[in-house]
Order: C-alpha cells, then structure tokens, then sequence
C-alpha cells in the first residue's frame, strides 16, 4: 500500500515536480504516463527511496518512509528504465551480488533465484549479462527486482525496446505478481498495455498531475467518447434531417456526439424505413488524451 502526499522536487530553481497525490491498495497496479520530461522516472525514485523528495509525505504499508529508507528498501523492487552495470556478471552472481545486499544467506538466494529464473522462463546459459539478449537482460533485471521477496515493485519502463512475444510475456508475469498481492507503480511507453494493465493511470505533465483515475473515469474526464451508427435505407433522401451521413461499403454511416443523439437518429432511420445495422462506440485512447494535454 502506497500513499503518496503532496510529493515535490526541486532541483536548483526548477520544480520537477509539485504535489503529487495518489493512494493505491494493496494487490493493484498504478501506471504513470506523460511526455518525456514529465516527471515519471524522479516520480518512481522517490517511490523507491532513491532519491529524497523537497517536500510532501510518503507511506509504505503504513510507514513513513522518508524517515526509514533502508527499512522501506527492503520491501521494495525497483527496476530501473535502463541498467548497463553488471554486464560482466552471470546471472546467477548477479542475483547472489543482489540477495547479499538485502542480508539474504546464501542457501535462499539459491532457492530464491532457481525459483524466479524459472518463472521467468529465464535459462541460466552460463553467459555473462552483457551477452545476453535485450529480452534476457530485463529478465535478469526483473528477477534482481524480486530476490528479496519484495511487497512494492517499482518499475521504470519494464517493456520498453522488446520485442512485442517478450513484452506480451513480461505482461503477463505483471498481472501473475498483482494475483500475488504485490502492488505495482510502472511508468511505460507502451500506452495500450498501460490501459491494458493499469487499475489507476496517473497523467504527469511537466511535474503536475493532470489526472488520476481508472481508464473509464479518465475517459469520462476527457470526454470526446462518440458513436458511428451504421444503416441500410432504401431512399437516403428521406433522412436528411440526422446530419452528414456517408457510404461505407454496403452501408451508410453518420457520427452521433452522445447517446440522446444516437437514440434520435435510430429513431428517424426507423421511421424513414431504413435499418440500423450496428452502432460502435468510440473512446478516447490514452494515447488521444497525451496528445489532448500537449506537452
Ligand atoms: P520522465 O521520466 O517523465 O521523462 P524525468 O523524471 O526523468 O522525466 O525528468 C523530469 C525533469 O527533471 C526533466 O526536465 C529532467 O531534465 C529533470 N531532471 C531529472 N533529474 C535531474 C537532476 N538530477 N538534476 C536536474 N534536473 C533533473
């Protein structure tokens, strides 16, 4: 359980970040979105206990953890956006280097690593890190994040640059691990898995939250969610009065801002002797909402 209060940094004379709010329950994952330059990555470090915040609260299940970092780091995973140490190590050594840090013996970092590698279909070939492909070295990353067993994962672009079968796998292991009751904070590029994944976004943009929700309540606050109702009708000139309306294959289409509109323009087709075929619906992506906010 994470709760986060009025969270800000300030480097120099330049505010990163100012107030951030958020609350998120056990067992549940937050994604945070925004352009680059937002605030995701300083936002996740102070999550993580790696860098200290200039002002606001912060408990983990329950704590404060601006007063007790090395407590919290113990209950923490954090996967950094992009790591290039280690590259010399096996992926054994690597997990064994990770386990000692947080005072793990030796014969349960053993137990600890077969167990991950395993779940993360991670074969331990005898290759040094640096070797290994991208897909590999998030692996290896994502199983470093988990050797002590941690209650909090925070992770910083766990999909981005892989191939769409490991994205797809390392997806999957996200919602294995909130099954497990961990709770999660990603930030991602990927902005389809976000809303694939994510029990609450969070929208940074240039260090302030712009919204916080689950994906329909979002959808709800940036509107624009219309509907394409499709109809066959013998004479087209009997229908003038529901708008614009155009040929799309064997069927006519027109656009209807809301469900009253909708309803009114069935009706007229209906009555002129046309038939609706379907209606869809259309909602805004998250991807539309960035693009909405600018930059
Ligand atoms: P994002 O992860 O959303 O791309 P970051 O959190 O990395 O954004 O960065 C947010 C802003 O903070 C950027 O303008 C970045 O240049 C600035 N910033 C990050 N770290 C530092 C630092 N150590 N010193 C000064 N400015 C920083």
């Amino acid at each position: 359980m994470i709760t986060a209060r009025d969270l800000s940094k300030v480097y120099g004379k330049t505010t990163v970040l100012r107030n951030i709010s958020f609350d998120l329950d056990e067992g549940r994952i937050l994604g945070i979105i925004g352009h680059n330059g937002a605030g995701k990555t300083t936002l996740l470090k102070i999550l993580a206990g790696l860098i200290e915040p200039s002002g606001g609260q912060l408990a983990i299940n329950g704590k404060n953890a601006l007063n007790n970092p090395d407590g919290i780091r113990q209950v923490i995973g954090y996967l950094p956006e992009e790591s290039r140490l280690y590259e010399t190590m096996r992926v054994n050594e690597y997990l064994t280097f990770f386990g000692e840090i947080y005072g793990m013996d030796r014969s349960s970092i053993r137990a600890r690593s077969r167990e991950l590698l395993d779940w993360l279909a991670l074969e331990d070939n005898g290759k040094k890190i640096g070797e290994f492909s991208k897909g590999m070295k998030r692996k290896a990353a994502i199983a470093r994040s988990l050797i002590h067993d941690p209650s909090i994962l925070i992770y910083d672009e766990a999909t981005s640059g892989l191939d769409p079968m490991t994205s797809r796998h390392i997806i999957d292991l996200l919602r294995d691990l909130r099954s497990r009751k961990k709770t999660i904070v990603l930030s991602a590029h990927n902005l389809y898995q976000v809303e694939a994944i994510c029990d609450q976004i969070l929208i940074l943009r240039r260090g302030e939250r712009v919204a916080l929700g689950t994906i329909s309540e979002l959808r709800e606050m940036f509107g624009s969610v219309y509907y394409t109702v499709f109809f066959t009708i013998g004479d087209p000139e009997r229908i003038r009065g529901i708008g614009d309306f155009s040929r799309d294959g064997g069927y006519f289409r027109v656009n209807a801002p809301s469900v009253g509109e909708m309803n009114r323009i069935t009706q007229e087709i209906a009555s002129a002797g046309g038939a609706v075929e379907r209606v869809e619906s259309h909602y805004p992506s998250l991807e539309e909402m960035l693009v909405k906010i600018g930059a």
